[in-house]
């Protein structure tokens, strides 16, 4: 018998939750945010789900390169542009669109043969202080990316550092209208928690990620209940030990645990090289035959303990849910000081996958 730990993948959620976004983007266009193996939750086997966006939008070549051969033909969008000249060929041969953030990328661009000019979205940095021309300097850099042949279609782009606050795009919208004011081309600003919560900022093309999976931009599900977005991931597991404590008795490593009582905890087969946070402290939610419950003790490699007082009917082989419609992604990442984002990019390759 394999052990029973497994991720399930929910297509139809997927599905609804593009759809969703859809309604909140109102007629902007969709770039669908699929970065790091669509977050986690594997590019190969989710895409199709998501084929009614209008682009993925992704960091490394070899994911754009999977798509074009799975036969999308539909814009892709490099977010981070190309990282070496030579990565040029690649661009022109798989038609992709590039960010461009610095200058030697535009003498790369203006030096490259291609077969025919590439699409380029101009990456302004306002206020973020990753990458991108600073509001001064977009004017020179958008003229020298003009006069190029090898450039197509120019887009403006932003990346929001706190959308997540209610007054969190008013300085960042200051600096890209400053860096646009003599540019009238299509933008492309909103992550997430912009595409839901500031419609200011849609303009011609949105780039949601985190909501597409059903998981909160703020890192608190309660900020998205009312969506109506749907974990696109169950982590589930199972229990495979049970013990009775005396009170006094401590569980796991360090003994960071001790029952105060008599208590009936639960092993479940899943842990942190499973991609489950190892920070999770005492008391991060679980959810088991009906009821919630909770963590005890230090998160293992492979284990995690459970309390089994609210669950008394529960047995070796029952199912444990780690996160999904009933234990929410956000709270298990919140408990564990982490976000959502993280937890589901750190799927370890050792669980298996199903698709739902
Ligand atoms: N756009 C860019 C440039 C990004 O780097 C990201 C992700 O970090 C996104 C959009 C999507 O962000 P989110 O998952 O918060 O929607």
């Amino acid at each position: 018998m394999a052990r029973p730990i497994v991720a399930t993948i929910h297509s139809d959620a997927l599905r609804h939750n593009l759809s969703v976004v859809r309604q909140a983007a109102g007629r902007s266009h969709i770039w669908s945010v699929v970065k790091a193996n669509a977050y986690g939750h594997g590019l190969a086997r989710i895409w199709q789900s998501l084929s009614d966006t209008d682009g993925f939008a992704l960091l490394n070549l070899e994911e754009a390169i999977l798509l074009r051969e799975q036969g999308w033909k539909k814009p892709i969008l490099l977010l981070e542009g190309f990282f070496a000249p030579e990565e040029l060929e690649i661009l022109d041969r798989y038609r992709l669109t590039t960010s461009v953030h610095s200058n030697w990328q535009i003498q790369a661009l203006a030096q490259a043969r291609l077969s025919a000019p590439l699409d380029i979205y101009l990456k302004v940095n306002s206020g973020m202080n990753r990458l991108g021309f600073q509001p001064e300097q977009v004017h020179n850099a958008w003229q020298k990316l003009r006069n190029l042949d090898n450039v197509g279609e120019m887009t403006l782009m932003s990346h929001f550092a706190r959308a997540e606050e209610a007054q969190g795009i008013v300085e960042p919208l200051r600096r890209i209208e400053l860096a646009a004011k003599d540019i009238s081309s299509p933008r492309s600003l909103a992550n997430s928690a912009a595409t839901l919560w500031h419609p200011q900022t849609h303009h011609d093309w949105v780039r949601p990620g985190i909501i597409l999976y059903g998981a909160s931009p703020s890192g608190k599900w309660q900020d998205i209940a009312s969506t109506g977005l749907r974990p696109a991931m169950t982590l589930e597991s199972e229990i495979i030990g049970i013990q009775n404590l005396y009170p006094g008795e401590g569980v796991g490593y360090g003994h960071r645990y001790r029952a105060s009582d008599e208590q009936r905890i639960g092993v479940v087969a899943c842990g942190y090289a499973d991609g489950y946070p190892r920070h999770a402290p005492t008391g991060t939610p679980v959810y088991v035959d009906g009821a919630r419950t909770t963590t005890v003790g230090a998160i293992s490699m492979d284990m995690l303990v459970i309390d089994l007082t609210p669950c008394p009917e529960v047995h070796i082989g029952t199912r444990v849910e780690l996160w999904g419609d009933n234990v929410r992604i956000d709270d298990v990442a919140a408990a564990s000081g982490t976000v959502g984002y993280e937890l589901m990019c750190a799927l370890a390759p050792r669980v298996p996958v199903v698709v739902a």
